[in-house]
């Protein structure tokens, strides 16, 4: 998608810090930290949300929750949460589907 940001650090054209890389995804660190760990994982192809993930398109979600599992233990987190927001009501900002990561401090539950 052309004017999305997220298409467009997944793409390199616009610079982040990298976590990680591969065909289907791109993992890198937010700019706006809510942990001492907090980065985010992308799937490179466009997906608005996660109400937008279809049996068609759902098979990168997979791929992705395999790619934080690798990345957090290669970081050396044990303990962590995976949040993404749907929506403007639940905190969705940037309207292409992606995974918080987050870690090194206590959480709360309920999430606020
Ligand atoms: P959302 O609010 O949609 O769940 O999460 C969007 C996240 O993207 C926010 O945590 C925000 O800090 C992060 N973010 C927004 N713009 C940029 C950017 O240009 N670079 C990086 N690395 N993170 C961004
Ligand atoms: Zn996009």
């Amino acid at each position: 998608m052309s004017d999305c940001l997220f298409c467009k650090i997944a793409a390199g054209e616009i610079p982040s810090k990298k976590v990680y890389e591969d065909e289907q995804c791109f993992a890198f660190y937010d700019i706006d930290p809510q942990a001492p760990t907090h980065f985010l994982v992308i799937p490179k192809a466009h997906i608005g949300s996660c109400g937008e993930i279809t049996p068609e398109n759902s098979a990168v979600v997979a791929h992705i929750f395999a790619v934080i599992s690798q990345v957090t233990r290669e970081l050396g987190i044990t303990d962590f949460r995976v949040v993404s927001n749907c929506g403007e009501q639940a905190g969705q900002s940037v309207h292409h589907l992606h995974f918080h990561v987050l870690a090194g401090r206590d959480m709360t539950w309920p999430p606020g």
